[in-house]
């Protein structure tokens, strides 16, 4: 007999005990927090009436009532989500007469769906024949939202809900074992929006935010069921194809045909182009087989690379990943170590090329950086600086730059032949905006005792400089210091006018790609002439560099340049030479006027 019926008193009078016994079992089922269902053990395929019992918790949990169960099938219960391969599992085990413990999802008599935790089992008869199936359903729903809550915070990327970087990760390391199994070929597409920073800086980040969920959702439209999508930061997603073929030929067709209708179902996103964004991306595509040679992390620094090759090639654009691209990369990353081993080493030195007036008086210079490499030789910074901006080493390098001329304005300053020199420094727009520059540079005229007066700094036109309003606030607080601004390579870049229009430049400093052919080009001389007017009427310095001949200094002296920086005069100096040209402006390296 039952532990229960042994353990509870029941006042042993014979005849009493089977109905006491009957009507406890009938108060805990009925007052039971779980739904029980007794139905008749039948070939579970059956149709017809299945369910002879069902206790009052399972009216409340469920909404059907007495008459709607009783006769009825718990198919009842089941609607479109409902798992298929649990109820499967579940039908086996009926069919075993085994004891089934599962978890599924269920929906209410008014269509609500809910998770149940079902533990089934068969009821025999006193000649041990089963004769019925108890079921009891407890409610798990909360449990459920909270399992998937806790997931959605481990795996998904909250703006958008995409996989985020773990799961990803998870399920690219999955494909790649089931493609090495099965000999297929996959792809991995890195996806980087384009210019998407000017849609933060212009429309704020709210706008920001709904552009990152539309692109989500359009590349979302443009894969198969089964490939995975995720945002990995910022607005970059990454794409996972799989089961792209046996051969990289179909497998490399069937991307690029993916990767294209990507591309041309968001250049017509009017949406988005009304947030700001310009609708189109960069995509770096690695394909991969189940070969083990590469690395998880291999493929998607490929991808990385591909993409990065796409954005250089113009952006709107697919690249796939190739063994030049992996040369160049190599090579790249043993430049960054040579700029790295510069920096510790102490490699770089500053050159100082002449700025003379009318009269070939040095008025100042620009310093110059050069990277003295022990085997390399002087390398020039056209071959170093971009990669320093593309990387955060512009940063160190830029503090360098600034510590050494301060230090080179405070030394000079003790001398009568240098304390009037000038010094400008080129400073790139990275290191400029970056939040601690002003405290930085202050702090180093400081610390130096240097003349903030003699100090110039020359900034290059760029986008994001006119657009940030910290740009004009750090000028105007350098200014106030006595520091000077001069606008670099002046006309080369697409918004010179609004430059000096909203920024408070001190100078204005005349490309060399203007000088060049000055003396052949009528268009040059009129870009030229007006350009010096237009420094001079708004009171600005002009000074022109590049200046090579004596005949392009003719035409500049005659169109009214008062400063003037280029070969005709000096080439950029060593600390030394052009010391030596200070204390003695007529030794044999200055060139006659
Ligand atoms: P930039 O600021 O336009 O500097 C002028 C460049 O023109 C210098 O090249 C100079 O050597 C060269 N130059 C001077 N006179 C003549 C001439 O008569 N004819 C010709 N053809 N060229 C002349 P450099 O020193 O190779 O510097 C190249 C660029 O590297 C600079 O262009 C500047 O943008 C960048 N740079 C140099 N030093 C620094 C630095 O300390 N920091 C940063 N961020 N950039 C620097
Ligand atoms: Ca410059
Ligand atoms: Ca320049």
């Amino acid at each position: 007999m039952n532990l229960l019926f042994h353990n509870i008193d029941l006042h042993d009078q014979d005849g009493h005990k089977l109905a006491l016994a009957l009507d406890l079992a009938n108060r805990i089922i009925e007052h039971s927090n779980d739904s029980i269902l007794i139905s008749l053990a039948e070939p579970i395929d059956r149709p017809g009436p299945r369910v002879v019992y069902a206790n009052e918790t399972f009216s409340k949990q469920t909404g059907y009532n007495q008459e709607d169960i009783i006769g009825n099938n718990p198919r009842i219960l089941h609607g479109p989500d409902t798992d298929l391969a649990t109820l499967a599992r579940i039908r086996k085990g009926l069919a075993a007469w085994q004891p089934i413990r599962e978890e599924v999802l269920n929906y209410k008599k008014n269509g609500e769906a809910f998770w149940q935790d079902l533990n089934i089992f068969p009821l025999p008869n006193a000649a041990g024949e089963f004769t019925h199936w108890v079921s009891i359903q407890r409610d798990i729903t909360e449990r459920k939202l909270a399992e998937q809550q806790i997931y959605d915070l481990a795996f998904l990327d909250p703006l958008t809900g995409l996989p985020n970087r773990r799961l990803f990760y998870d399920r690219l390391r999955q494909t790649l074992l089931n493609n090495a199994r099965s000999e297929q070929y996959g792809a991995l597409l890195y996806i980087d929006l384009d210019h998407f920073k000017l849609v933060n800086d212009r429309k704020g980040h709210a706008t920001g935010d709904l552009v990152l969920q539309s692109v989500a959702k359009q590349l979302s439209l443009c894969i198969r069921a089964g490939d995975t999508i995720s945002r990995i930061g910022g607005d970059k997603y990454i794409i996972l194809l799989d089961s792209l073929g046996k051969d990289s030929e179909t497998a490399s067709f069937i991307t690029e045909a993916i990767a294209k209708r990507m591309l041309s179902s968001f250049s017509l996103a009017q949406e988005d182009i009304d947030h700001g964004w310009s609708g189109t991306f960069s995509i770096g595509i690695s394909l991969f087989s189940g070969d083990q040679s590469r690395t998880l992390e291999d493929i998607v620094k490929e991808a990385d690379l591909a993409m990065y090759q796409a954005k250089t090639m113009g952006r709107n654009r697919l690249q796939f990943f190739d063994d030049e691209m992996q040369r160049a990369n190599l090579e790249k990353n043993s430049r960054i170590d040579i700029l790295r081993q510069a920096l510790e080493h102490n490699w770089f030195v500053l050159y100082f090329q002449p700025q003379v007036d009318q009269h070939g008086t040095i008025k100042g210079a620009e310093a110059l950086i050069r990277l003295q490499h022990p085997t390399l030789g002087t390398l020039l910074p056209g071959t170093f600086i971009p990669l320093a901006e593309s990387t955060n080493l512009i940063m160190q390098i830029g503090h360098w730059v600034i510590t050494q001329a301060c230090q080179q304005l405070a030394l000079w300053a003790t001398q009568a032949a240098f304390m009037n020199c000038r010094l400008s420094i080129n400073v790139s727009i990275k290191q400029f905006q970056h939040v601690d520059f002003v405290t930085h540079l202050l702090g180093e005229l400081n610390k130096t005792g240097a003349n903030p007066k003699l100090l110039t700094l020359e900034l290059t036109e760029s986008l994001s400089l006119t657009e940030s309003s910290h740009a004009l606030e750090k000028m105007l607080v350098l200014k106030q210091h006595g520091i000077r601004f001069s606008l670099d390579d002046f006309g080369t870049g697409f918004s010179s006018l609004t430059y000096l229009k909203n920024l408070p430049f001190d100078e204005l400093k005349i490309d060399h790609s203007f000088i060049v052919d000055l003396t052949t080009s009528p268009t040059s001389v009129s870009i030229v002439q007006a350009t010096i007017d237009l420094g001079k009427s708004l009171g600005l310095t002009v000074i022109t560099e590049g200046v090579e001949t004596q005949e392009q200094l003719k035409l500049l002296i005659r169109a009214g340049c008062q400063f003037f920086q280029g070969y005709v005069f000096y080439q950029p100096l060593p600390l030394e030479a052009f010391e030596a040209q200070l204390r003695e402006p007529t030794t044999v390296t200055k060139k006659a006027v």
